[in-house]
């Protein structure tokens, strides 16, 4: 159990996230945009990891970001989540929902959830447990811990072990899970939020082909219901997955388009994927 888990479990009910309910507003993706970034840089020590970084999602998009390693991607997802604050420049989720005046958990409870690259699940819990406790820290909900479970709970948790093929190992200790399963559970853990907008970074990294090839199909069925942008080196899963694609480098967007345009365009090449 690590630190971020811990915290996502015991904040329920805490004068923090009655400060969230305040600060945060209805998602207004009307205009059908979940996320823009606008002019957005940030520096560490003089260096411009993000340069004037510009970029929207639409709701429902499934959008994939590439680009080599230090182009900034990352960090784009601290600015967006509220661990690092950009120094010029504007981010808003939805219409009205201001991210650079939010606090990381407030972001979080306005529905943008974010998957690491190691996934923070509860070792020694079951994959149906580790599943209950995600759905039981839903900050929108007030309920314990020990609250008992609904009818209505049960379906959802199936329903999600289910959608993130889980089934079979529902009463199996989470810690005994391969790689790729105990990242398919932190994902299933995620959408027991009902985030709108899923951050996913190196999702694949260190699965096995058929691991790899099971996520991208999850990945499909989850665009449309939600807005997903995914950092990824692996270039096949990328062009099974992929539709419109972000090209950064040294901070700002090098090119964007579909798959096969951006695979074409010679400074693409140049800068990554020649390599
Ligand atoms: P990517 O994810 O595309 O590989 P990052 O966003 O991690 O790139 O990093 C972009 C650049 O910013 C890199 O040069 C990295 O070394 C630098 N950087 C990232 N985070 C920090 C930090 N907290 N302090 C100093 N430099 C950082
Ligand atoms: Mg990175």
């Amino acid at each position: 159990m690590n630190d971020a888990t811990v915290n996502t479990v015991s904040g329920v009910g805490s004068a923090a996230m009655q400060m969230a309910h305040m600060a945060t507003r209805e998602l207004d993706t009307s205009h059908g945009v979940v996320l823009y970034l606008e002019g957005i840089s940030v520096s560490f020590d003089g260096f411009k990891a993000l340069n004037k970084l510009s970029l929207a999602i639409d709701a429902g998009e499934l959008r994939c970001v590439i680009g080599p390693n230090g182009a900034g991607k990352t960090t784009m997802m601290d600015v967006i989540t509220g661990r690092t604050r950009p120094d010029a420049g504007s981010a808003f989720f939805g219409q009205t929902i201001d991210l650079t005046k939010l606090t990381d958990a407030e972001i979080a409870h306005a529905g943008i959830g974010r998957k690491f690259q190691k996934p923070t699940i509860f070792e020694h819990h079951s994959v149906f447990e580790n599943l209950e406790l995600a759905m039981k820290a839903d900050k929108r909900v007030r309920r314990t811990l020990f609250a008992r479970l609904t009818a209505e709970d049960r379906d959802r948790i199936d329903a999600m072990l289910e959608r993130v093929r889980l089934k079979d190992s529902a009463r199996r200790e989470a810690g005994l899970l391969s790689h790729g399963q105990k990242q398919w559970l932190e994902i299933g853990m995620l959408l027991m939020q009902e985030p709108r907008l899923l951050l996913l970074d190196e999702p694949v990294a260190g699965m096995s082909d058929e691991e790899t090839e099971r996520t991208a199909e999850l990945f499909l069925s989850l665009a449309g219901s939600h807005s997903l942008v995914v950092v990824e080196h692996d270039m096949t899963f990328i062009e099974k997955i992929a539709r419109k694609v972000t090209v950064l480098h040294e901070g700002s967007v090098l090119a964007e388009g579909p798959m096969d345009e951006v695979r074409n365009d010679p400074r693409v090449i140049e800068v990554y994927l020649g390599r």
